[in-house]
């Protein structure tokens, strides 16, 4: 937690030549960070009291790790971190391929905590408990669940997947809806070196390494019943195994006995057609939450953030900014939000012909790593120069 001085320094402050960052998540404290280190004006708004302390896992590709590296951060959280070489594929067990990588899979909790003291480091504030409740796009103006109102120069909103910003803004696409799948998440307390992906029949199962001693169990699951969206809801072993065939039962049976099992449901949002309106602009997944499924979410979140906010220092007209992010970043997050679907579906195949296929393709063709290598080869420091 930060100290008392940095969570209420509040009270008079003026906030009207700031940019407001709405969320102390990823692509909030992204922001915050490569806006501070060129010395624009922001303050980041937390509807919690301290930082997420989400123990679940995150992998970042390569694409992430290079804006890490360009606010700095990126040897401290790979030195805390797992740092799998190698992606293995398995169908019942028997791998079908892999091919190397270089990802840090690290546990949110960490990445969080790496993004924020970078952020307070250079001197950027947090106000916790500033949950936002209204908007007014005109002033602009932000009126908290704590009773204050400030007025800002600009509004980021990166409130994550049920932004409450987005809500208020483009109210007939802002309700999440269930994406089909569900999720199990679990930490096992075992070394593991590389990155596994079973492959099933309606189901799959993926294990790394988040430190020297603990792995990120995730396994999905095609599901027409609808789960609730929450990091805290919890399940239990024995539904767990329910869930999954008997076969797999040896990746996860160190979870039996665990108080710490949780369940929760994949929720999508449509994109909308401009990732801005008038004085706010919409990062991560307050503008397009996707599945899971290619590990692309936090990464597009790193994205958004580290352009915008270049964008915004480059440019220092807050409305051609927003014009050029929409131009840099929509294509692109549609294009993986689409391919992450698509990948579910690979993922999840039931028809045992189809299975064959897929399974004879990832076997003896560079099919299985085309897709993300194109995806993790962006440079959004080359991407920027294009259009500048
Ligand atoms: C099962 C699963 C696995 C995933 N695995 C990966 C992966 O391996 N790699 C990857 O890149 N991505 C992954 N993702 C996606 C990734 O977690 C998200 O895309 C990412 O966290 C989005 O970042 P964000 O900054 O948009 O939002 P968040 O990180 O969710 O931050 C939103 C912040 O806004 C705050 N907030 C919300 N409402 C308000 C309000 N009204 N006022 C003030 N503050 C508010 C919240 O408290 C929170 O701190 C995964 C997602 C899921 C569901």
């Amino acid at each position: 937690m930060l100290p008392f001085f940095l969570r209420h320094n509040i009270s008079m402050k003026d906030y009207s030549s700031h940019i407001a960052i709405i969320g102390a998540g990823i692509s909030g404290l992204t922001l915050g960070c490569v806006l501070q280190q060129s010395g624009v004006q922001v303050a980041i708004f937390e509807k919690s009291s301290t930082a997420s302390e989400q123990g679940a896992g995150i992998s970042i590709s390569p694409n992430g790790l290079r804006i890490l590296k360009n606010i700095g951060i990126e040897n401290g959280l790979r030195s805390e971190s797992g740092n799998p070489k190698k992606i293995q594929f398995f169908y019942e067990q028997i791998q079908l391929t892999s091919f190397p990588i270089n990802i840090i899979t690290t546990s949110r909790q960490c990445l969080y905590k790496h993004l924020l003291n970078k952020f307070v480091s250079l001197g950027g504030e947090v106000l916790f408990d500033h949950e936002v409740l209204n908007i007014d796009l005109i002033e602009p103006k932000i009126s908290f669940a704590n009773g204050k109102s400030l007025n800002v120069r600009h509004i980021a909103a990166c409130d994550g997947i049920k932004s409450k910003c987005r809500s208020l803004i483009y109210k007939g696409t802002a309700q999440p809806t269930y994406s089909g799948y569900s999720i199990w998440r679990g930490i096992l307390e075992k070394k593991q070196s590389d990155n596994h992906i079973h492959l099933g029949p309606n189901f799959h199962i993926v294990t790394y390494p988040i430190s020297n001693d603990r792995v990120s169990f995730v396994a999905a699951i095609k599901s027409p019943k609808e789960v609730i969206e929450s990091w805290k809801a919890k399940g239990s072993y024995q539904d767990l195994c329910n869930d999954l065939p008997k076969s797999t039962r040896s990746i996860y049976e160190s979870l039996q006995g665990s108080n710490e099992i949780y369940k929760w449901g994949v929720y999508i949002k449509e994109i909308p057609a401009q990732l801005f309106d008038n004085n706010i602009t919409f990062l991560g997944d307050a503008a397009h939450p996707m599945v899971p499924f290619l590990g692309q979410g936090g990464c597009m979140a790193l994205e958004d953030a580290y352009i915008f906010g270049k964008l915004i220092v480059l440019k220092s007209d807050l409305e051609i900014s927003q014009k050029l992010y929409q131009k840099l970043r929509f294509s692109r997050v549609k294009r993986i939000y689409k391919d992450s679907l698509l990948q579910g579906k690979l993922n999840h195949i039931s028809n045992p012909f189809i299975i064959f296929c897929r399974n004879f393709l990832m076997r003896y063709s560079p099919v299985a790593f085309l897709k993300p290598y194109i995806i993790w080869d962006y440079d959004p420091d080359v991407e920027i120069k294009k259009i500048s």
